[in-house]
């Protein structure tokens, strides 16, 4: 079993920083997800550990083994990409075996670890087809095939599913996650797809413009949002996050939350949590999105928008007048100006 340590890794190109500065370390056997918006540099992490790029600044460790000097083809890593970058000239079996014919791994050892590989990824009747002749995810198995069959303890993908349609991704989601857990091995898996990272992780790291935000067990970035922006990024749909004025009430509105003066604070809830009340705070319908199990339906109360879950279909029409309760345990509070949790 292995464990990465990123410490204090930083990426610039020219006055442009992507990696500003980040530092964590993975448990053993750990599916790690890099998760935040396009552009805030977890590809370029990812390619960092892998020795893709070489950093600025900060240090990258195995176990106790220093990489961050070391050449991509020594670090012991494997990597997907989102591309999956199959040979097209090649066979399946080719495919997944490439690295090891460029190790020179003896072909007995080869032929035996194929047929394992191709096994747990139930490709063994597809070794023979090219890539052109496979399905999307088939493709994406045989990139998985060709990480796993080099019997690495960290492996790193980066948006494996991204090419797939909605369901063969949910599919895909389980199999690796289950894949992960047989095999024991490291995962740090980028993606930009919060509920990939929620469902699969066992810790997320949050980055934004090339920081961390947080980095936790998803259930904590959940529950306990270190930052506005953490708050606003996960959850479909996000955290309420709403201003308060002076007196510690809803902007626009005479509900006080905020014992303290809260000018300087924002307030937060999640749509689960607000509840429709005989009074409390008043609002206007705007709009309701139907889920199935469950609908969306976006109110505005003062000049503030509030969403709020309901079960099963809409009930409320555009324009109805309601009253939302806040209930004190579920509200969560930030500092305006840092954007970072109060407590
Ligand atoms: P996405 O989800 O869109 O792939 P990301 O979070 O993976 O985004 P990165 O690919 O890591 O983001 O890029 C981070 C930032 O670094 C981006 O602003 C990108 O334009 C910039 N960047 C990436 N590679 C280079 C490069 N070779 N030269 C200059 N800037 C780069």
């Amino acid at each position: 079993m292995s464990t990465i340590k990123i410490d204090r890794l930083v990426k610039r190109w020219g006055d442009f920083t992507a990696v500003d500065d980040i530092s964590f370390e993975t448990g053993e056997a750990e599916f790690v997800a890099l998760l935040g918006p396009s552009g805030c540099g977890k590809s370029t992490t990812l390619r960092l550990i892998a020795g893709l790029e070489e950093p600025s600044a900060g240090r990258i460790v195995l176990d106790n083994r220093d990489l961050t000097n070391v050449v991509a083809a020594k670090r012991n890593l494997s990597m997907v990409f989102q591309s999956y970058a199959l040979f097209p000239h090649l066979n399946v079996a080719d495919n997944i075996l490439f690295g090891l014919s460029v190790r020179r791994v003896p072909r007995a050892e080869q032929r035996k670890r194929l047929e394992e590989t191709a096994r747990l990824l139930g490709l063994t009747p597809l070794l023979e087809r090219k890539p052109s002749q496979l399905s999307g995810g088939q493709q994406q198995r045989v990139a998985l095939g060709r990480a796993l069959i080099s019997q690495t303890k960290v492996c790193l993908l980066d948006e494996p599913l991204s090419n797939l349609d909605a369901k063969l991704r949910a599919e895909m989601r389980n199999e690796i996650r289950s894949l992960q857990r047989r095999l024991g091995i490291t995962m740090i898996f980028v993606t930009h797809d919060q509920t990939e990272a929620m469902s699969m992780a066992d810790r997320v790291i949050l980055m934004n413009q090339g920081k961390v935000e947080q980095a936790g067990p998803p259930s904590e970035l959940y529950e306990r949002p270190a930052s506005t922006f953490v708050a606003g990024f996960i959850g479909v749909p996000p955290m309420n996050v709403l201003d308060l004025d002076e007196r510690g009430a809803v902007a626009g509105t005479d509900l006080v939350v905020a014992a303290e003066a809260g000018a300087g604070l924002q307030l937060g809830i999640r749509p689960e949590h607000v509840e429709l009340a005989p009074e409390g705070l008043p609002a206007d319908v705007e709009t309701s999105e139907y889920f199935g199990a469950d609908s969306i339906v976006a109110c505005r109360a003062g000049d503030q928008r509030i969403n709020l879950r309901v079960p099963g279909p809409p009930t409320l029409d555009a324009g109805a007048r309601v009253h939302l309760r806040l209930p004190p345990e579920a509200l969560h509070f930030f500092d305006r100006q840092t954007t970072l949790r109060r407590d």
